[in-house]
């Protein structure tokens, strides 16, 4: 669904979003979070790619995109674009003047993640992924087991106990 044969010559610059990720104008759950303004949006969107071995983020200055080249190149597919759905929902927020990493909220509460979350995981299931592959999406390693546990429970996701885990 998107060019990656660009991403060779990057660092700190800014980059057409549309220029990489090519058709998710098209995606049904994309205009579901920008609806008429999908493709203005997106054709104003920028995308900047790290080295820094991380996953994606929205900047809180200008709403801009910046993804990890590393988890672009070795990334499972579908985590990958669930993510950017993630995203887009934040550049979203960003654009109605919500405060993206407001500190009042632990990461698993703050009512920003947890509606980019809900667009993901609505997106997964239609994916036809289960409970317990959207669980394991969810799980990051700055996320508590009982951090993950909260997020699913208010995203009505099952997640498989697993009795080892503190
Ligand atoms: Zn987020």
């Amino acid at each position: 669904m998107w060019r990656l044969d660009r991403l060779l010559r990057m660092g700190g610059r800014k980059y057409a979003f549309n220029d990489y990720f090519k058709g998710l104008d098209k995606v049904e759950a994309v205009r579901r979070i920008f609806g008429e303004k999908t493709g203005q949006v997106l054709s104003n969107l920028k995308v900047e790619f790290t080295w820094f071995r991380s996953y994606m983020w929205t900047s809180n200055v200008d709403g801009h995109i910046t993804i990890s080249s590393y988890y672009l190149n070795h990334g499972d597919r579908i985590d990958i674009y669930l993510d950017l759905i993630h995203e887009l929902v934040h550049v979203r927020q960003f654009m109605e003047g919500k405060e993206l990493f407001d500190a009042n909220y632990s990461y698993t509460d703050r009512p920003t993640e947890v509606e980019a979350y809900r667009y993901a995981v609505e997106e997964a299931r239609r994916l036809g992924l289960t409970d317990g592959q959207i669980c394991t999406y969810l799980k990051t390693e700055w996320m508590s087991a009982r951090d993950l546990n909260r997020l699913a429970e208010s995203l009505k996701v099952k997640c498989p106990q697993t009795p080892t885990e503190k």
